[in-house]
């Protein structure tokens, strides 16, 4: 097995097998980079990685994995980005009882006067 040096940002040079890392390839944009675990102080260490870098990782052993972007990343979004704020008035509300009418109320109105028509729709039928 194939003994690999690198870098780790807390412990400096740092030694391990070609088993302890790992390439990913990104299908989206064929980016490459390695990620292993610092076998000194264990943390994940993760670099971006030329071509070059791949194809010597891979021909010393190491395995490649491929992966995608989240297709959530095409979607359109709208609005402006969440601030801390935000964030903490979320949090507020889920401590709240009855934080699920109250989302589903300030994010969709559309969908809540959905919902008492079809309540509405059910006790017709029900009484029918
Ligand atoms: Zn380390």
């Amino acid at each position: 097995m194939t003994t690999i040096r690198a870098q780790c940002p807390t412990c400096g040079d740092v030694r391990m097998t070609s088993a302890d890392v790992t390439v990913r390839i990104c299908s989206d944009d064929d980016s490459g980079s390695y990620w292993f675990r610092c076998p000194a102080c264990v943390g994940p260490v993760s670099r971006a990685a030329s071509p070059r870098v791949v194809e010597l990782l891979v021909s010393s052993g190491v395995r490649i994995e491929m992966w995608r972007a989240p297709a959530e990343l095409d979607e359109p979004h709208y609005g402006p980005p969440l601030t801390f704020d935000d964030l903490l008035e979320f949090h507020e509300l889920l401590a709240t009882d009855d934080w699920r009418d109250d989302l589903s109320r300030s994010c969709h109105p559309s969908m809540e006067s959905e919902r008492r028509r079809r309540a509405a729709d059910a006790d017709w039928q029900g009484h029918g």
